[in-house]
């Protein structure tokens, strides 16, 4: 380049020379060179011209106009680069085009949308799944297009840990789980799966569930009426039958027990029956659970206090409350030996509200804590089986603190006593109407 500059600038010195020379032929050199320098000046301008030309509009033609000496190098050059720029933009649209076609091969709905949940791009499956119309819907907000109030929450929160489950906006009968991903100036990539099959099956299950509960119930009632009847009676029985009478009644009011806390877990699973704008006292709430408490311990003589710091009213459903507090305070009563202490603390903090419930117990070995909230999972079945549990006050508890958009938070150590600590977030806290406080 640094050559070819040098051979410009001799080739334009030569070309006003000779013009230079052709004047003072004919007397006039100044006339010569003024010829000279005026030619070059218009040959410039003509090919700045058509360079303009060009560049205003470069698609128009693929090939530059040609030319000789520094301009056509400048062709050259401006050729090369654009011929280069083609050829990646080329290879950019080609491979934008395979994650297309590839995304729009998964089954699952794929969405991109900006900040403030504008729609810039989605596959065939998520048009299909979600109801999006391939041109009119671009440039729309999400949430006018899935309306479900869940929905508007979840992507507003920007906590996509979880993923959260909904009916389809197009196809009520489909059921889908909804995953956002964070990517690029803040932008969201959602993935929407269809997991009605699996939707289904829960469901199923949940009703097989319930339904054999229920219908168990009845059968049970009346043989556990009868044993009763027996063992009121015991003194008329022969004494070999007195023993099986008395072990008949203490089976069948456990599997009564069973059977109403598998009805219980049902409907709090589902959540339907959830009366979530209800308001619940839990100073009072838990001061009765005390109570009741402390008649299950009798002999054993607990020492069960009740610390309340925060007065203020929880929104929730109290009877799922009442189940949940009650399993895990009479938990710690079972499972705390004679004489020992047993502390209840409600109060609230900048996290949120929480139920605390520590025992100076048996403890449980870490290891258990993870699975200690799954239907039937006990710690040491050896060492619990005279507390008469049904196994399934936990998973009760876990339940209804999803009803509540809580969580169970387990601390213990084996032969030091445990904690369980109930989280509820701070917008189900609600102060007191001054009559409710004065009652
Ligand atoms: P169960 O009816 O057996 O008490 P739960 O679901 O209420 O069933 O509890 C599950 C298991 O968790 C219990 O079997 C026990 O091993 C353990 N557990 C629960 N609460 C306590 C506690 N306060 N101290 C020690 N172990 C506990």
């Amino acid at each position: 380049m640094q050559y070819n500059w040098s051979r410009y600038l001799r080739l334009i010195f030569a070309g006003l020379a000779a013009t230079t020379l052709i004047g003072w032929i004919f007397g006039q050199p100044l006339y010569g060179l003024l010829v000279g320098l005026t030619t070059y000046l218009w040959w410039t301008l003509v090919q700045a011209r058509r360079l303009y030309q060009w560049l205003a509009n470069p698609s128009s033609s693929d090939e530059l106009p040609q030319s000789v000496g520094l301009w056509g190098d400048i062709f050259d050059h401006l050729h090369k680069l654009h011929r280069n720029h083609l050829l990646t933009q080329d290879r950019l649209r080609a491979r934008i085009n395979r994650v297309q076609e590839s995304t729009n091969a998964m089954r699952d709905g794929v969405v991109m949308t900006d900040a403030r949940g504008t729609m810039e791009w989605w596959n065939g499956s998520a048009e299909y799944l979600l109801g999006f119309k391939p041109n009119k819907d671009r440039g729309q907000y999400i949430h006018n297009l899935i309306r479900t109030p869940a929905f508007k929450a979840y992507f507003d929160a920007r906590d996509y840990r979880e993923p959260l489950e909904i009916h389809s906006p197009a196809k009520p009968h489909i059921h889908l789980q909804i995953q956002i991903s964070l990517f690029g100036d803040d932008d969201r990539l959602l993935v929407a799966k269809d997991v009605t099959r699996l939707y289904q099956l829960e469901q199923m299950r949940r009703d097989f569930i319930g339904n054999v509960s229920h219908e168990m119930r009845t059968p049970l009632t009346v043989i556990s009426g009868y044993l009763e009847t027996l063992v009121d009676h015991g003194n008329e029985l022969p004494p070999k039958w007195r023993r099986a009478i008395n072990t008949m009644a203490a089976q069948s009011s456990r599997m009564e027990a069973l059977i109403t806390d598998l009805i219980l877990l049902s409907k709090i699973e589902t959540g339907e029956h959830t009366l979530d704008d209800a308001l619940t006292d839990v100073e009072a709430l838990v001061g009765q659970i005390c109570h009741d408490a402390r008649a299950l311990s009798g002999d054993k003589k607990h020492q069960i206090t009740l610390k309340v710091t925060d007065q203020r009213l929880l929104k929730g459903d109290e009877s799922q409350l009442r189940s949940a507090f009650s399993n895990l305070i009479f938990n710690a009563v079972k499972y705390t030996p004679a004489n020992g202490s047993i502390a209840v603390t409600w109060s609230a903090n900048r996290d949120g509200a929480h139920l605390s419930i520590e025992d100076s117990g048996i403890g449980i070995d870490p290891v258990h804590i993870p699975r200690l909230t799954e239907r039937f999972y006990r710690a040491d079945p050896s060492r619990h089986k005279d507390t008469g549990g049904t196994g399934l006050g936990l998973a009760i508890v876990k339940h209804v603190l999803i009803n509540h958009d809580g969580n169970l938070e387990i601390k213990s150590r084996m032969g030091e006593g445990s904690e369980f600590i109930c989280h509820f977030p701070r917008g189900r806290l609600v102060e007191r109407l001054p009559e409710t406080a004065d009652n």
